[in-house]
């Protein structure tokens, strides 16, 4: 459903996200996990076609995010970390904005809108202010807006931050539930989320995929308690033997499932390690950036 090829982005002489390459198969829920300043909203907007790669390719079903954007827009729908909302509409008002964006118009943007408010738990609040509502409900209209039109692919940035203990629990069940009928990417920092929601997690760190697997897997083939351990040696410390330990032992070189394999990655494997980045560089410029 999704393709990351060798995804990389520089800001500046920073290196935010290195030789990303992942796939993502439709039907699933995804955790995307890593500490602060990991690389996942650099990553969520460049598979969302917000921002552009340095490098590399991004293919959503069979559109290259760059080359048909439209088409490839067309089976995502985003709630980016920042959510656009108007706070002097009404969840109404701005959905039927959205979905008209969308290409919606008639009885179907009707339908739309009233799916995305059922779905999303908005009824109550679809005629109040936007600037009025709580943040778990400003949440709830970021949802609704990135499910209008059906998409395929649902991706949502750190979809519970800064919600209340019931908000987070009740935006994790909408996740569970959309996960029933989409392919959903959801970042977090947080792991018990990931835990709760997930079936498949990709771990980032320092811009590079440390690990992508079931959490179950995650646990039992790296021989740690849980996969708190798993997250904390493969990012807070980031011990490169690890690292490369883990590869080795999970997929070779490769950071994608077994069965998700691809021809160029697997050539990759009989090559020397790629060249770093100057690790210095990277520490410098993430003085000010806790870990989780
Ligand atoms: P995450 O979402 O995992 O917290 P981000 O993708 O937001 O991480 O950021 C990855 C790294 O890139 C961070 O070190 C961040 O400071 C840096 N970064 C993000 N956006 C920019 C930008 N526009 N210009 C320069 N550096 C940026
Ligand atoms: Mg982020």
């Amino acid at each position: 459903m999704i393709k990351v090829e060798h995804l990389t982005k520089c800001y500046g002489d920073f290196v935010a996200v290195k030789d990303l390459s992942f796939e993502i198969e439709e039907g699933h829920v995804y955790g995307f996990l890593g500490p602060n300043g990991a690389g996942k909203s650099t990553t969520m907007n460049i598979i969302t076609g917000c921002l552009s790669p340095t490098d590399g390719r991004i293919l959503i079903g069979e559109h290259d995010i760059y080359e048909e954007p439209e088409a490839a827009k067309r089976l995502i729908g985003y709630l980016p970390e920042i959510p656009p909302l108007y706070t002097n509409e009404t969840p109404l008002e701005y959905l039927e904005f959205v979905g008209e964006a969308k290409g919606l118009k008639g009885n179907e943007l009707k339908e739309e809108i009233a799916m995305a408010i059922e779905k999303t738990g908005l009824e109550n609040m679809k005629n109040r202010l936007i600037g009025n509502l709580s943040k778990g409900y400003k949440q709830r209209v970021g949802i609704a807006q990135a499910i209008m039109g059906n998409p395929k692919v649902i991706i949502l940035d750190e979809p519970t931050v800064g919600l209340d203990p019931i908000q987070i629990i009740e935006i994790r069940d909408l996740i569970k539930e959309l996960g029933q009928t989409h392919t959903v990417i959801f970042s977090s920092h947080i792991l018990s989320e990931v835990q709760a929601i997930c079936e498949q997690v990709l771990i980032i760190s320092k811009g590079e995929l440390v690990a992508f697997d079931t959490t179950e897997n995650l646990e039992k083939n790296t021989n740690k308690g849980s996969l708190e351990d798993v997250f904390i040696e493969l990012t807070a410390n980031d011990p490169e033997a690890l690292k490369n330990m883990y590869r080795e032992k999970m997929y070779g070189a490769q950071m994608t499932p077994e069965n998700a394999a691809t021809p160029e990655v697997k050539e990759e494997q009989a090559s020397p390690e790629a060249p770093e980045a100057p690790e210095n560089t990277e520490s410098e410029v993430r003085e000010d950036e806790s870990s989780f």
